[in-house]
């Protein structure tokens, strides 16, 4: 067997049980199926056994898209392709009432989500069915208020509405990590974003939760003027940024993002 490369995360799912609880989530057939990291094509799979109507397999390893190309050879509605998740054209391949699969590389799985995030086309998918590190996920899944509540909260609580699912013990992988997944199901919100360009949400928090501790009094002022800060009512400014409520986070960005 070939060496599994820590460089790219790569732990593989070896867990039966665990592989069918992540797919049955989400009703699959005929739907159209995007999995990031297929890897050896345990999630893959399941998936096809389910008869999507399609599904896109994006694989940075060169060597297991040869694998899962030959593998799936003679399936006509798979597409396997070679490239990175953080520079692929996500939008390009996103319809309607799409499915999005990942049990994702730890070292740039909050990238990728943030990557996601920033699609304008988020609205296509209807569910996304993502695995993380525990400690990650706890951190998305941080709502205000909590100790975990912070940017990457802020930043997937715009776009999307999710829940927790289950951790998966270390010992369902090959090679064993040392820590335990989590499984979140996402579903994009229903409304119209005012914030246009999630960057700007991206820099507001990182702005604010620079100074983690300390009152963000000095620090909004380099985002907003005093005028500009008394269109957001009750805003007290002698608040921690673990104190401040998502939404006034959002209204902060929708004021700067036109200035
Ligand atoms: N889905 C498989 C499973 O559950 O067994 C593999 C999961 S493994 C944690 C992550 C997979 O993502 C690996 O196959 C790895 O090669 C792939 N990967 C790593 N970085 C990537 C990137 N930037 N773009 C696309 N795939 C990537």
């Amino acid at each position: 067997m070939k060496s599994a490369k820590k460089s790219l995360g790569q732990n593989f799912l070896v867990d039966k049980n665990i592989i069918k609880k992540i797919i049955d989530l989400t009703q699959i057939k005929n739907k159209n199926v995007i999995e990031i990291g297929p890897g050896k094509g345990a999630l893959t799979e399941e998936i096809i056994l389910r008869k999507p109507k399609s599904i896109k397999l994006i694989e940075k390893d060169y060597q297991l898209y040869k694998d899962l190309k030959s593998k799936y050879s003679s399936i006509k509605n798979v597409t396997v392709l070679n490239a990175d998740i953080l520079k692929f054209n996500l939008e390009k391949i996103l319809k309607q009432d799409c499915l999005l699969f990942g049990n994702l590389p730890y070292n740039i799985s909050s990238q990728i989500l943030v990557k996601i995030l920033k699609s304008n086309r988020l609205y296509l998918i209807q569910d996304l069915i993502l695995m993380f590190q525990k400690e990650l996920a706890e951190k998305i899944l941080g709502f205000y208020p909590s100790k975990n509540y912070g940017r990457i909260s802020i930043l997937s609580n715009y776009k999307l509405s999710y829940k927790k699912k289950f951790n998966v013990s270390n010992n369902c992988f090959i090679p064993k990590p040392k820590i335990t997944s989590t499984v979140i199901h996402f579903q994009p919100k229903d409304k119209n974003f005012k914030i246009n360009n999630i960057d700007y949400l991206e820099k507001v928090t990182n702005i604010l939760f620079s100074g983690k501790r300390k009152m963000i009094n000095k620090n909004i002022k380099k985002l907003l003027s005093n005028s500009d800060l008394k269109k957001i009512p009750n805003f007290n400014l002698n608040l921690r940024p673990s104190e401040i409520r998502p939404e006034i986070y959002y209204k902060i960005t929708e004021i700067y993002e036109k200035k």
